[in-house]
């Protein structure tokens, strides 16, 4: 599809000189992964004028790599209940998500499950013809009490592949704009006399050509998807550098609970290629050096099914007490050999492929190689279940509403995951949001109606930024300090952390931070300038990355993802709370980041179902 017309050509004002081309717009969506094209279908739909801007081709996001599954309490190979799926959200998030925006999301998965199976999604079936639910990590029957449910429905184990490719065919029928291959560089935002910021639109480079367009909106919702390549190995595709994240810390506004970052047990050793947990799911299991079953030991119930974070932390254990597989002791096998090959073939072929081919492993004889790897970013830009931005007020208020400014999926942080995500509820999250993010630009805006004047100096910080770099002349190619913040983080904010090793990353990420004053860039042109573009990634990257540590450092607890051995426990009384961050680094001024905290919503949606008390999280 081509890309649609600008209106008019200009100059920027007092910035660096490039001709900027300007559009118009009731919406604009920054993503077009599941969320974004969720909310851009919504938009569209609502009547309002709305343009998507992605920096890959929409069926490229990250989203498509989604293999295992989406919840939804269908009950249809188990018995099941939107509460039950309530319960083991909120027991997985470890009690930091908030409880009204969890209610939300699962009275909603349903529905939105229906809705993708009438949009085209083929999803795998029982001989009922029913979809067909596999069992996922921490989800049960009975509020928590078990046995497993089968709430996650698949697509075989390529259930984002089919759920993309059926959003984008949907979205394309609505009449919204796309901007393929378009980078958002900065949001434009403009403070009023109350002291909050407004979001009033968004400036985007061309990639294919290098023109600067200047999108004017009503609203900007990001949907840029998650930071996973602060880390040096990590499932997530290159593409996964926080853009969003980065944009509203430049805008001066706080992202939340960024010291969560999700370790999926299952990466293929060495690759980080992604094993679905689907694969425990149908009967997949882990053993040590010792052909033992240690998950027995450390959840006797769940098993190999408990969440994430308790599945990685017995891995690294096993591997720290000398357990570990291999020469180096270094990982865990995964087996599925003793599953029916016709199994295998049917529900996971996907894995079967990605086994040959990253590990040269034949899965139905067997086993395979898995270590902990980075999967998942927890944390995000704060908003409402709305898809609304807020922020702490100048009065103090944790509620303050951003006007304009909207974030779904991966890059928000509503929060419905809290400190652990449990695998298949992402991408429930992004089309519940997604279309919730819908509803709420409906109530908005109406279509049609004006815009205000931009400010004059609307592109001057993605300009001067953008300028910056594509001239930057210093000693240390892009390449080479990416490596160095991706091995610090690697390394001191890992599955376990302590207080050592956080405040050492700490310190080490700010000198890497300082690097960014000594950065090389060596193309100049604005032609398909990827050593330009990565530079602006890693420039979103390193302050998400310092955030992150920041945050970790800061959080004297163990919760959900976040395992600090100086402080085993979960502390409630002090530490139920969101962290919010600000970042002032910029350009590799020392790398300072502002805590503050939002409190968890201690309450739920509607009286059909009461606050769910905290409890020791065992499984
Ligand atoms: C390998 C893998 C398997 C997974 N499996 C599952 C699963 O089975 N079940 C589950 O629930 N979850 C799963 N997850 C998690 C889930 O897939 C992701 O969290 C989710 O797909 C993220 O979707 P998103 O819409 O937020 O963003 P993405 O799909 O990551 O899309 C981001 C979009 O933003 C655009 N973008 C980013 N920056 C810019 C910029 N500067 N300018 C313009 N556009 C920009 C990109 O072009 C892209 O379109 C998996 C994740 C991975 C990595």
């Amino acid at each position: 599809m081509s890309n649609p017309a600008p209106e008019t050509a200009s100059n920027a004002s007092t910035g660096p000189a490039y001709a900027i081309v300007d559009h118009t717009y009731d919406v604009v969506v920054v993503g077009a992964g599941g969320s974004g094209l969720r909310a851009t279908m919504g938009a569209a739909e609502a009547g309002l004028k709305t343009a998507c801007i992605t920096k890959v081709f929409p069926t490229r996001s990250h989203t498509v790599a989604a293999q295992g599954g989406i919840a939804a309490s269908l009950g249809n190979n188990t018995p099941d209940h939107w509460s039950w799926h309530m319960y083991d959200t909120v027991k997985g998030s470890d009690w930091l998500g908030d409880q009204d925006a969890i209610e939300y999301m699962v009275r909603e998965a349903p529905q939105a499950v229906y809705e993708l199976e009438h949009a085209g999604v083929p999803f795998s079936r029982n001989d009922n013809g029913t979809i067909y639910q596999r069992p996922f990590g921490g989800h049960m029957q009975n509020m928590g009490e078990g046995p497993p449910v089968q709430r996650t429905c698949a697509a075989a184990d390529r259930t984002g592949h089919a759920m993309l490719h059926a959003l984008y065919q949907q979205s394309l029928k609505y009449d919204a704009d796309f901007f393929i291959e378009y980078f958002a560089l900065d949001l434009i935002m403009e403070s009023d006399s109350s002291g909050v910021p407004q979001c009033r639109g968004v400036i985007a480079m061309c990639l294919d050509d290098g023109t600067i367009h200047r999108f004017r909106a009503k609203a900007v919702v990001l949907a840029t998807g998650g930071y996973g390549r602060c880390y040096y190995t990590a499932t997530s595709a290159h593409t996964c550098t926080g853009d969003g994240g980065g944009m509203v810390l430049r805008a001066g506004l706080p992202l939340q609970d960024m010291e969560f970052v999700q370790f999926h047990p299952t990466g293929i050793y060495g690759a980080g290629v992604l094993i679905t947990e689907g694969a425990r799911g149908e009967g997949g299991y882990l053993t040590n050096s010792e052909g033992e079953r240690f998950m027995e030991r450390y959840a006797p119930s769940a098993k190999d099914l408990a969440s994430r974070d308790v599945v990685s932390r017995s891995m690294a254990l096993e591997m720290r007490e000398g357990r570990g597989v291999g020469p180096e002791k270094d990982h865990i096998f995964l087996h599925l050999d003793h599953i029916d090959p016709k199994v295998l073939a049917e529900r996971l072929p996907g894995i079967t492929e990605s086994g040959k081919i990253f590990a040269g492993v034949d899965l139905t004889r067997q086993p395979l190689p898995v270590t902990p790897t980075v999967h998942y970013n927890m944390g995000g830009i704060p908003c409402n279940y709305h898809g609304e931005v807020v922020t702490i007020g100048p009065d103090g208020d944790p509620e303050t509403v951003v006007p304009g400014l909207f974030a779904v999926g991966e890059a928000a942080c509503v929060s419905v995951h809290g400190a652990n995500r449990l695998g298949s509820n992402s991408l429930i999250d992004l089309v519940v949001f997604g279309r919730a993010t819908g509803h709420r630009l409906k109530e908005l805006i109406e279509p049609g109606t004006s815009h205000d004047e931009l400010p004059k100096d609307s592109a001057d910080l993605a300009l001067t930024r953008l300028d910056h770099f594509r001239h930057a002349s210093g000693g240390s190619p892009t390449a080479q300090i990416r490596a160095e913040m991706q091995k610090t983080m690697q390394k001191h904010a890992a599955v376990f952390r302590d207080s050592k090793l956080l405040s050492e990353g700490v310190e080490l990420l700010k000198q890497v931070n300082k690097r960014m004053e000594d950065i090389h860039v060596s193309d100049r042109s604005l032609i398909w300038n990827s050593d330009l573009v990565e530079t602006l990634e890693l420039d979103n990257l390193m302050a998400q990355a310092n955030v992150t540590i920041a945050s970790a450092e800061n959080r004297k607890e163990s919760r959900g993802a976040h395992a600090h051995e100086d402080y085993p426990d979960r502390d409630d009384a002090n530490w139920m709370k969101h962290t919010v961050a600000w970042f002032d680094g910029w350009g590799g001024n020392g790398g300072a980041v502002k805590i503050d905290y939002r409190p968890v919503h201690e309450y739920t949606l509607t009286d059909d179902i009461a606050y769910i008390e905290p409890k020791k999280r065992v499984y």
